[in-house]
């Protein structure tokens, strides 16, 4: 497997197709809004103006999009990934997206003789440059072990969850848990802060403690420095709340402490849904009343 596309050159997609081209694979890449290849085209990569050309003659082409209206439409409509992949060859989905999106896609390309896997991701923006990433994988065990040799520059670990769908079931899980973690920290920064605690002192209590993570650290930094610029942005995090929402009615399941956030997420969109997601700090502070 060599000849690779790779569609989708946001903050995640455009470190990964990065990692592919310095560890020796030829990368063709797309990207919706012109402009964005450029790097990586001076890095060596060729550019597609389709995704149909990105994905003509290619081993394996890579998706890493915004979300299931994205990337249904990149790979299923007109002149998508599905009119360039040709039998035999691979498709790759790292976007977060709901369960029944990997499904549609898998029962399109089975008719092609194209094998699928969905590949959703956990780590930012610094794991995708360092090929620090954790996959979860759904699909066939034989087809990813075909493809270790594309997925091993991009991650420190994968994670065989089962059948197409169980990757996007898993992401879910990851992010509710996240989103809730996360939420409790900003509360925890906004009523110490309110009391005259000192931020530095507490985040040195924090990331002493048995609550300590890589994740809490980040963001708890970034809340100090007010520092928003995105590595995850509200806009995906909403996305994947409203999407553990709608899984978890699927599944009939009332889950508290997601409807809470995910009426937070949603009234967040408005205010900060570009900048980061440790920004629901300003609106958990204008909610409690102790803006600046
Ligand atoms: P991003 O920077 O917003 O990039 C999104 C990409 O999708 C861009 O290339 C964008 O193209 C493209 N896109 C959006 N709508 C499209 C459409 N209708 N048709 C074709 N292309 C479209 O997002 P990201 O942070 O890289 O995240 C990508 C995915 O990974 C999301 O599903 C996110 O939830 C997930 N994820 C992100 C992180 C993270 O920390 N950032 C971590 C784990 C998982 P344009 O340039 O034209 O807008």
């Amino acid at each position: 497997m060599k000849q690779i596309g790779f569609l989708g050159l946001g903050i995640m997609g455009s470190r990964m197709s990065k990692r592919l081209l310095d560890a020796g694979f030829e990368i063709t890449v797309w990207n919706r809004t012109p402009g964005k290849a450029q790097d990586l085209v001076r890095a060596g990569a060729k550019e597609a103006k389709t995704p149909k050309e990105a994905s003509s003659n290619k081993d394996a082409v890579l998706t890493m999009l915004a979300d299931p209206h994205s990337v249904l439409q990149t790979v299923l409509g007109q002149n998508g990934i599905i009119e360039g992949l040709s039998k035999g060859s691979l498709l790759i989905d790292f976007t977060t997206v709901d369960p029944a999106t990997p499904q549609k896609i898998n029962d399109a390309l089975k008719t092609k003789g194209v094998r699928f896997l969905e590949s959703p991701v956990t780590g930012s923006k610094p794991a995708a440059e360092s090929g620090e990433l954790v996959l979860m994988v759904g699909g066939d065990p034989q087809v990813l072990e075909e493809a270790n040799p594309i997925l091993k520059p991009l991650s420190k670990k994968i994670v065989h969850m089962g059948p197409v769908s169980s990757g996007a079931r898993m992401k879910l899980v990851n992010n509710l848990i996240i989103a809730g973690s996360m939420q409790a920290l900003f509360e925890g920064l906004t009523l110490g802060k309110k009391g005259g605690l000192n931020h530095e002192a507490m985040l040195e209590v924090l990331t002493s403690s048995a609550l300590s993570s890589f994740l809490l650290k980040m963001k708890g930094i970034a809340v100090m420095d007010r520092d928003f610029n995105p590595n995850f942005s509200v806009k995906h995090m909403a996305k994947d709340i409203h999407l553990a929402m709608e899984e978890a009615h699927h599944q009939c399941l009332s889950l508290s402490q997601l409807a809470t956030n995910h009426a937070l997420y949603e009234a967040a969109m408005a205010q900060v849904g570009n900048e980061d997601f440790s920004a629901l700090i300003k609106v958990t502070e204008k909610v409690s009343g102790t803006e600046n």
